[in-house]
């Protein structure tokens, strides 16, 4: 990228998210006036972050410079959930999205051109003392419906699906096309679990590639044992620069489509190239709906997982078949993910996997 970039946003989350992706950018505050249409999240975000990129491009010392701009709304049965304004209706917003599902709306701006990214989060059941804990700890005033998933996020969150980078604030994932040679163009990578893809990430990111992980995982038993394996890929994300996308967990789903009928058959079988079928469809559509060119599965560096069983799951011609067992991958996953102090589950995830390593 030749030309400056100036992020209109004085949000250190997105400061962050930019600096993890190497991209070098200049921060300019605006006070753009803001709308906010409760019937209409998407054209809130999408009419906010078009009027902070106009007032930044009519600032003095913005001539010839890219310009991204964004804006991020918290929204729940018709309403928006802004910033707060104070402590008080900081624990307002928090008592009323406790225990229940949101959605999390992030509109960018780049040079006039706009995208809108979607998340769900789900706050846990909060109580009074658990509320005024996490205000004591984290500054909820500058935070769209007071929480901030990057801090001090597990006191509140129970789970999310979607880009976790959105929820902070910012999605990664247009910013390839935007930025041009400043970022690499991205590679989905199925991630099966945090210590796998602790030995993958870094591997493509040390080939040039730009890795974005997708949790689907849908095999996993249970919703506890799914989050213990999210929150060791969001930790293996961080520790890379990496954006992480969190697929829809739908347990019933796979248990109708994949196990029915297979229920009893060993490891390394059909029920497992039907599992890895599965998880790759949903990568793949993922990778469709969303630009990517390639993508790959850190499945593929377990020796539990044979190589040739998982390639030949998915005949999609954007599938790279990398094997990451070459060169030693396990040892390096193993390696990396006690670095890490990863959670490292000891059944492969299915129930009845479970049932057969008990
Ligand atoms: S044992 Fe593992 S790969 Fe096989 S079906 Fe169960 S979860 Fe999927």
């Amino acid at each position: 990228m030749e030309k400056r970039l100036i992020l209109a946003s004085g949000s250190p989350r997105r400061a962050k998210i930019l600096r993890a992706l190497g991209v070098a950018f200049e921060v300019v505050k605006t006070d753009a006036p803001e709308i906010s249409l409760p019937e209409d999240p998407e054209r809130t975000v999408r009419e906010n972050a078009l009027a902070k990129f106009e007032v930044c491009r009519d600032a003095p010392g913005s001539a010839g410079a890219h310009i991204l701009a964004a804006d991020t709304i918290v929204w729940m049965d018709g309403r928006i959930y802004g910033k707060p304004r104070d402590a008080a209706e900081a624990k307002d917003f928090l008592r009323e999205l406790s225990g229940r599902t949101h959605r999390v709306f992030t509109g960018m701006a780049f040079d006039g051109d706009t995208r809108i990214a979607t998340s769900d989060v789900t706050l846990r059941d909060l109580s009074e003392e658990q509320i005024d804990e996490y205000i004591r700890r984290v500054n909820p005033i500058d935070r769209a419906g007071a929480y901030d998933i990057d801090e001090s996020g597990d006191l509140v969150v129970e789970s999310w699906a979607g880009s976790y980078e959105n929820i902070m604030g910012l999605a990664t994932e247009p910013l390839a096309a935007w930025l041009g040679d400043g970022i690499a163009r991205g590679i989905l990578l199925h991630t099966c679990c945090g210590p796998c893809a602790s030995a993958c990430v870094p591997r493509l990111a040390a080939a040039g590639r730009r890795p974005v992980m997708f949790f689907s995982n849908s095999n996993i038993d249970t919703k506890e044992e799914f989050q213990k394996r999210l929150h060791a890929a969001r930790i293996v994300a961080a520790g890379n620069g990496a954006e992480l996308v969190c697929d829809r967990y739908d347990h019933a789903d796979w248990l109708e489509k994949v196990a029915k009928g297979f229920e009893d058959a060993p490891e390394k079988d059909a029920r497992c190239a039907r599992c890895f079928r599965y998880n790759l469809e949903r990568t793949a559509q993922y990778a469709a709906a969303h630009g990517f060119d390639a993508f790959a599965t850190s499945l593929t560096v377990s020796p539990h997982k044979p190589s040739a069983l998982v390639f030949a799951a998915s005949a999609d011609s954007r599938f790279e078949k990398i094997d990451f067992k070459k060169r030693d991958g396990f040892k390096e996953s193993l390696e990396r993910s006690a670095a890490l102090g990863l959670y490292r589950q000891d059944y492969c995830g299915c129930e009845f996997s479970k049932r057969k390593a008990t």
